[in-house]
């Protein structure tokens, strides 16, 4: 009964919300549905605890969002391949943003080596972070520690797959954006912390291997 009533009370406090907007500035939602300028993508996870948009302070229509388990761009994935393709062509969007948290239950799961069925494929992605960097990882003996910097590693080489994609670096060649940044969200603390990628330099890395701005 309680998750009913949790149900129906989705659809009331929705009719109070367009209330209130309107209240607000009448023109809202007609100004919305126009057309959509954000100037951030943010790839996140799916966990219910991390939403975009609250933890940015952006309105509706001010950031394109992308989420799932564990905040992976992987090359195989035509869904977030789509996402990014539409940001930087379509959006023009300035930043795109991997953002991770400490807490992470997608990358505690890939810390164990566990049989875990449909999810092993997904998960690897994060287990080949940690192979990458086992040596940094394994000489941290603390597993808290060790959990919380596999996090913002694998923030990083979810950076390091956006740069690697065709239209980001050209885009990036043509316009001078979009920059791409690591984030990581404290779910104890809500503080967002930046990475402080250097997008330059690591642009400049990648494009030694995975320079895709040149035709044949
Ligand atoms: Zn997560």
């Amino acid at each position: 009964m309680q998750i009913e009533n949790s149900y129906k009370k989705i659809f009331e406090e929705n009719k109070k919300w367009v209330e209130k907007k309107k209240d607000e500035n009448p023109y809202f939602f007609a100004h919305l549905a126009e057309e959509q300028n954000p100037d951030y993508l943010y790839i996140g996870c799916s966990d219910s605890r991390v939403h975009a948009n609250e933890i940015m302070g952006l309105a509706p229509g001010e950031v394109f969002v992308h989420r799932n388990i564990a905040n992976m761009v992987v090359n195989s994935d035509l869904n977030i391949l789509s996402v990014i393709n539409y940001a930087v062509e379509h959006l023009h969007v300035k930043y795109i943003i991997v953002c991770g948290h400490y807490g992470c239950g997608g990358v505690k799961a890939a810390m164990k080596p566990r049989n875990l069925g449909i999810l092993n494929p997904w998960l690897r992605n994060v287990r080949d972070v940690y192979r990458l960097h086992e040596d940094e990882l394994d000489a941290i003996t603390d597993m808290e520690s060790r959990y919380d910097r596999l996090v913002e590693l694998n923030v990083y080489e979810q950076c390091l797959n956006v740069i690697k994609i065709a239209e980001v670096q050209k885009s990036y060649l043509e316009k001078g954006y979009p920059r791409v940044a690591g984030w990581v969200y404290g779910l104890k603390d809500g503080i967002l912390h930046d990475l402080q990628i250097d997008f330059k330099k690591e642009l400049n890395r990648v494009q030694k291997i995975y320079d895709l701005t040149k035709e044949e």
